[in-house]
C-alpha cells in the first residue's frame, strides 16, 4: 500500500509523506463490504489539500497517518459480502492505495456495465469519463456559460481537465487559448487538440505572452492555476468577462501562496468569478455528460491522453510529479492488468 505519513506544507516527500510499504493480508469482510483487486487509481491535485496540516483547508478531510491514500479506482469484485455487487464484476468506487482494497458497507459503488467488452479502456472511468471529465464539462458548459465566437484562455491547459476544456471549447465555435509548462505540451495543444494558440508559460512574461495570443482580449478564462496567471487574466479579460475557479494548483505546496493583486479589477470590468465544485454536481447532470462524451469519444470528436504509470509503488514519485507538471496528460496508476 501507499502510506500516508505525516502533513506536509511544501512538495511532499517520499518516504516522509508517503511510503510504498508491505502489509498484511486484507482483513476478513464483514457484511456488506466488497473485496476488489485494484487495477486503475487516479492521482488527482486535490489529494494534496489532504495531506495539509490543517483540517479546515482539507477538501473533504485530511488523509490519516498511517493509513494508505484514498482516490478513485477501478477494480475487479474477487470477494463480496454484498449482494449486489457479485464476484467477478468490474466497479468503480473510491478505493485504497492498495493491491487489494475492501470497499466499506454503504459506500458508493458503481458496476461498470459490460466491463469487459467495452471499446474504451477501463482507465476512461478515472478520467476523461470521470471526475476529470464531468469537471470539465460542467465547469464549461454551466459555469463558463460559453457562446460561439467567444475567446476562452485556459491554464495547466495539457493535463487531465485542460485538454478537454479545450476540445468542447472549441466544438462550440470558440477561440481556444492554453498554456502549458513544456515546448512538447505547446505542441500537443496547437497540432493535436487544435488549440488556436498556446504558450509555455516557463518561458517569458504571462501577460505578455497571453497579449500576443488574444490580441483582442478573452471572454473566459479557465482558471487551473491561480497566482500569476489569475493575474495576467484578470488583466486581460474583456467587461463582463468570467473567471470559471475550477482549481489553483500553482499555490498548493506552499503556506504562503503569493496571491492575486488586481482583484479589484472585477469591479469596472464586471467580471465574475465563479467558484465549484465537481462532486456537487447531481445525478441528472452526470447522465448528460455521460452520454455526450461517450457519444464524442466512439466518434471520435474529442481525443483523451493519458500518462499511465505502471505499478502502485511508483504511485508517490507519479504523484510529486503530477504536482510538478511531469504528468502528460491525466495522471493514472495501473496497478494490475485485468
Ligand atoms: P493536471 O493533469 O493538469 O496536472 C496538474 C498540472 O498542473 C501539471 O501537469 C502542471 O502542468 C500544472 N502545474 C503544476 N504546478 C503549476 C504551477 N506552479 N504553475 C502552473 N502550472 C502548474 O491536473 P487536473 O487536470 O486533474 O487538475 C487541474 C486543476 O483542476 C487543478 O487545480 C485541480 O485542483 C482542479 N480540479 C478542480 C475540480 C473541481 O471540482 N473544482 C475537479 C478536478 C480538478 P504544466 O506542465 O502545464 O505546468
Amino acid at each position: 500500500a501507499v502510506v500516508f505519513k505525516k502533513y506536509a506544507v511544501d512538495y511532499p516527500v517520499i518516504g516522509e509523506h508517503l511510503e510504498y510499504v508491505a502489509t498484511g493480508q486484507p482483513p476478513e469482510l464483514k457484511d456488506g463490504e466488497v473485496l476488489t483487486r485494484v487495477l486503475y487509481l487516479s492521482l488527482d491535485p486535490y489529494l494534496r489539500a489532504k495531506m495539509r496540516g490543517h483540517e479546515e483547508t482539507a477538501l473533504f478531510g485530511r488523509f490519516e497517518i498511517g493509513k494508505p491514500l484514498i482516490n478513485h479506482g477501478v477494480g475487479e469484485v474477487i470477494a463480496s459480502k454484498n449482494p449486489a455487487v457479485p464476484v467477478g464484476e468490474i466497479v468503480y468506487s473510491f478505493m485504497g492505495f492498495e493491491q487489494y482494497s475492501v470497499i466499506p458497507a454503504g459506500q458508493y459503488i458503481e458496476i461498470i456495465k459490460n466491463a469487459r467488452q467495452s471499446k474504451l479502456p477501463l482507465s476512461a472511468r478515472i478520467g476523461v469519463l470521470g471526475m476529470p471529465g464531468f469537471t470539465a464539462y460542467g465547469g464549461l458548459l454551466w459555469y463558463g456559460k460559453p457562446k460561439a465566437g467567444e475567446t476562452i484562455y485556459i491554464s495547466a491547459a495539457s493535463g487531465a481537465v485542460g485538454q478537454l476544456v479545450g476540445q468542447m471549447a472549441k466544438h462550440l465555435g470558440l477561440r481556444v487559448v492554453g498554456s502549458a509548462g513544456s515546448d512538447e505540451k505547446i505542441a500537443y495543444l496547437l497540432n493535436d487538440l487544435k488549440f488556436d494558440a498556446a504558450f509555455n508559460y516557463k518561458k517569458g512574461d504571462i501577460l505578455t505572452s497571453l497579449k500576443s495570443a488574444a490580441p483582442e482580449g478573452i471572454h473566459i478564462y479557465f482558471d487551473h492555476v491561480g497566482g500569476s496567471h489569475l493575474e495576467a487574466a484578470l488583466e486581460w479579460l474583456l467587461p463582463l468577462g468570467r473567471v470559471v475557479m475550477c482549481g489553483q494548483i500553482g499555490d498548493y505546496n506552499t503556506a504562503n501562496p503569493p496571491g492575486v493583486r488586481n482583484l479589484f479589477v472585477c469591479v469596472p470590468k464586471e467580471i465574475s468569478i465563479l467558484g465549484f465544485l465537481v462532486l456537487n454536481f447531481n445525478d441528472e447532470q452526470k447522465a448528460v455528460f455521460e452520454k455526450d462524451v461517450t457519444d464524442w469519444l466512439l466518434q471520435g470528436k474529442i481525443i483523451y491522453k493519458e500518462d499511465i504509470t505502471e505499478g502502485l509503488e511508483n504511485a508517490p514519485a507519479a504523484f510529486i510529479g503530477m504536482l510538478q507538471g511531469k504528468n502528460f496528460g491525466k495522471a493514472t496508476i495501473k496497478v494490475a492488468d485485468l
